[in-house]
C-alpha cells in the first residue's frame, strides 16, 4: 500500500476560503487588512514569489502593496522606509522578501520592523513567543505554520511521537521543531553535521524535511507508516521535486506532494497572519 498524499493545495483553497470570508466581516466595518512587501533588487525568482503574494491578496480582499527598491539601495535606506510603514496605520503586515542583496545584514533589517506587523514571524520578539511556548499571542513563520495545519486538517495529533526534523533554518528547521513540541511531540533536530542521520529518520513517526536537496532522503530511511513532511521544493532537469525521494512513496503512511504539499500552505498563512495582524490592530 503506497502513503496517503496530504493534498496541500485543496487544504490551502480551504483556509483562502476562510480568510476571504473573514476578510469581507471585517470589510463590513470599514477595516481593509492591508500587507506592503518590500522587495529590493530584481531577484526573478523573488518577483515571482511577490508577485504569487499580491495575486493571493486580491484575491481574498487583502489590500497589498509593492514596495519595490533598486538592488543598491543602503540598509539605512531600507530601515527608513521599515519605519515609515511601522507608522503607517493602513499597514498592518510587513513583509521583507527575501533575500536580500549581500550588502545589507538582513537580521539587522528585519529586527526594525515592529513584530505586531511582522507577519513571517521573523522578528526576535515572535520568535521568543514561539519558544516560550506563546505561539499565538506572536506570529508563527508562514512554513511551518502551514505544516502544522496540514496535520491537524489530516487528523495527525503529534503528541507523544517521535518527530524528526532535518534541516535547522530560521525559516522552516528551528520554527516547526518548536511548533512540533508545543504540540507535545518529542522532538529530535537533525543538520549536515548530524552523525547517523539515517537511524534518526529510521525512528521518527513524523519527519519533517527541509534541506534543499533534491530526493536527498531514500524510502529505506522511513519508519514504515510514518507521516513525511517534505518542505523542500528543488528544480531539477526543469521539472520541481522535493527533498525526499520517490521511493518514500512505499513506506510512508501518509507524504506531502510536490508540487502541491506544503509549499502552497506557505501564502495562505501569510494570508492568515496578515487578517490577525489586522485584527489585532483594531
Ligand atoms: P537552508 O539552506 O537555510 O537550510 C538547510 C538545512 O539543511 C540546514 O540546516 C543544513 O544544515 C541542513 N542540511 C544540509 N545538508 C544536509 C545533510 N547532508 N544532512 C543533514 N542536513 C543537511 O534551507 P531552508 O530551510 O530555507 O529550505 C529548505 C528547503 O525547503 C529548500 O528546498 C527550500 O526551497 C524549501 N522551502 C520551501 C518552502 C515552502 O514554502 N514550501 C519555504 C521555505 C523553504 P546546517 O545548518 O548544518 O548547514
Amino acid at each position: 500500500m503506497g502513503a496517503q498524499l496530504i493534498d496541500g493545495k485543496g487544504i490551502a483553497a480551504e483556509i483562502r476560503q476562510e480568510v476571504k470570508e473573514e476578510v469581507a466581516k471585517l470589510r463590513e466595518q470599514n477595516i481593509v487588512p492591508g500587507l506592503t512587501v518590500v522587495l529590493v533588487g530584481d531577484d526573478p525568482a523573488s518577483q515571482t514569489y511577490v508577485r504569487s503574494k499580491q495575486r493571493a491578496c486580491g484575491e481574498v480582499g487583502i489590500r497589498s502593496d509593492v514596495k519595490k527598491l533598486p538592488g543598491d539601495t543602503s540598509q539605512s535606506q531600507l530601515i527608513e522606509l521599515i519605519e515609515e510603514l511601522n507608522q503607517d496605520p493602513e499597514v498592518h503586515g510587513i513583509l521583507v522578501q527575501l533575500p536580500l542583496p549581500k550588502h545589507i545584514d538582513a537580521d539587522a533589517v528585519l529586527r526594525k520592523i515592529d513584530p505586531t506587523k511582522d507577519v513571517d514571524g521573523f522578528h526576535p520578539t515572535n520568535v521568543g513567543c514561539l519558544w516560550t511556548g506563546l505561539s499565538h499571542q506572536g506570529f508563527v513563520p508562514c512554513t511551518p505554520a502551514g505544516i502544522m495545519e496540514l496535520l491537524r486538517r489530516t487528523g495527525i495529533n503529534p503528541q507523544g511521537l517521535n518527530a524528526v526534523v532535518v534541516g535547522r533554518s530560521n525559516i522552516v528547521g528551528k520554527p516547526i521543531a518548536a511548533l512540533l513540541l508545543e504540540a507535545n511531540a518529542t522532538v529530535t533536530i537533525c543538520h549536515s553535521r548530524t552523525q547517523n542521520l539515517e537511524e534518526h529518520c529510521r525512528r521518527a513517526d513524523i519527519l519533517v524535511v527541509a534541506v534543499g536537496q533534491p530526493r536527498f532522503i531514500q524510502g529505506d530511511w522511513i519508519k514504515p507508516g510514518a507521516v513525511v513532511i517534505d518542505v523542500g521544493i528543488n528544480r531539477v532537469d526543469g521539472a520541481l521535486c522535493g527533498d525526499v525521494d520517490e521511493s518514500a512513496r512505499e513506506a510512508a503512511g501518509y507524504l506531502t506532494p510536490v508540487p502541491g504539499g506544503v509549499g502552497p500552505m506557505t501564502i495562505a498563512e501569510l494570508l492568515k497572519n496578515t487578517v490577525m495582524a489586522a485584527k489585532r490592530a483594531l
